[in-house]
């Protein structure tokens, strides 16, 4: 695994990256972090009363953004991480049977977001509904099994148009879109690129705006620990944390991937839009079999209002399946 250095992301593209003393004083610190053993690295991090969960990789760039941090700050080079004040975390459930076929329209059935303050540094709130679904309204004993979700949950539920607009109704009662700013994040490309989008054409509704950009946190976990990328069970595993509650109780996943971003958060990462949604409904309308929309990465070099063309178009021919796959597109 490639190992990382405190100041590989920060001189990105300037001509002289290393002309203060400090970057120097910071490339030796790093090189000698990544000859400590595991334990070096824990006893270190428990005299700086820092947390010691992680495997060795994410202890070692703990202590590295430790001393970044400190040296940066007394050189007063420190630039904050960027951060969004608030994090919407949604990760839905749906329909589904034990094999997909590629054509089946899953339903979101569980609707769940949890959200997070970056001030406070932790989970202030949480909107949860089940959704009933209309095209296959019997759950198959499989989508039960795997969510935990049953008959009667959906069956005693709204539809999806009450339910987004009560999801939307729990963001205006905590500003978010208008004083607070915020970001919606997920895990993987599919809740909103499959599942979301999915769900409107079912429903008859235009896309929501909250969902039109978005975090991938598996893709923002990669870049920073510097590692492949994971599950949400792997990136618990990778920090050394247990899964807490029911794996596909979309409220548990969600609260889990919380507690993935909030260590990231404690580890100095910064975390930003990476991925957006771009509809093609009208251009693809003639063309069976082409794609409808695209998720988008969205990086430094290619952000989200002016998305590299060429991407755009190769992924504009490429098979749906392609379309939703996690690609690495995006620059590590
Ligand atoms: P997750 O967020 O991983 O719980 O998955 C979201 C949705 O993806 C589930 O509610 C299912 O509709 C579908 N899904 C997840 N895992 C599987 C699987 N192994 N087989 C079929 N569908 C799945
Ligand atoms: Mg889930």
């Amino acid at each position: 695994m490639a190992e990382s250095t405190a100041v590989d992301e920060e001189h990105k593209g300037e001509s002289s990256p290393f002309s203060n003393s400090v970057y120097k004083e910071l490339a030796k610190l790093n090189g000698r972090i990544n000859q400590m053993s595991k334990a070096a690295v824990v006893s270190k991090l428990k005299e700086l009363k820092l947390s010691t969960e992680g495997n060795c990789d994410v202890l070692k760039k703990r202590l590295k953004n430790y001393y970044k941090k400190k040296k940066l700050t007394s050189a007063n080079l420190f630039t904050a991480s960027k951060l969004s004040p608030y994090y919407v975390i949604v990760d839905f459930e749906a329909t589904c049977q034990e094999t997909n076929v590629p054509d089946y329209q899953h339903e979101i059935i569980e609707f769940p977001a949890v959200l997070v303050s970056t001030e406070l540094q932790q989970v202030i709130d949480h909107f949860q509904a089940y959704c009933r679904p209309v095209l296959n309204s019997t759950l198959s004993g499989f989508c039960k099994e795997l969510t935990g979700i049953t008959q009667e949950d959906v069956d005693t539920a709204d539809t999806f148009p009450q339910v987004v607009k009560d999801f939307e109704a729990w963001l205006t009662k905590h500003k978010l879109g208008s004083k607070h700013k915020f970001t919606v994040v997920t895990d993987g490309p599919w809740d909103m690129g499959r599942f979301l989008y999915g769900q409107c054409k079912i429903s008859g509704l235009p896309y929501p705006k909250f969902a039109k950009k978005w975090i991938n946190i598996r893709k923002a976990f990669s870049n920073f620990y510097k590692c492949r990328r994971f599950s949400l069970k792997m990136m618990l595993e990778h920090l050394e944390l247990d899964f807490e509650g029911r794996p596909h109780c979309g409220l548990d996943d969600a609260r889990n991937i919380a507690r993935v971003l909030l260590r990231m958060i404690s580890d100095g990462a910064s975390i930003q839009v990476n991925e957006r949604i771009h509809l093609l409904a009208l251009e693809a309308k003639s063309k069976v079999g082409k794609p409808e929309c695209v998720v988008v990465p969205v990086t430094a070099s290619n952000p989200y209002n002016t998305a590299n063309k060429m991407q755009q178009k190769r992924r504009q021919r490429d098979h749906q399946t392609t379309v939703f796959s996690d690609s690495d597109e995006d620059s590590t």
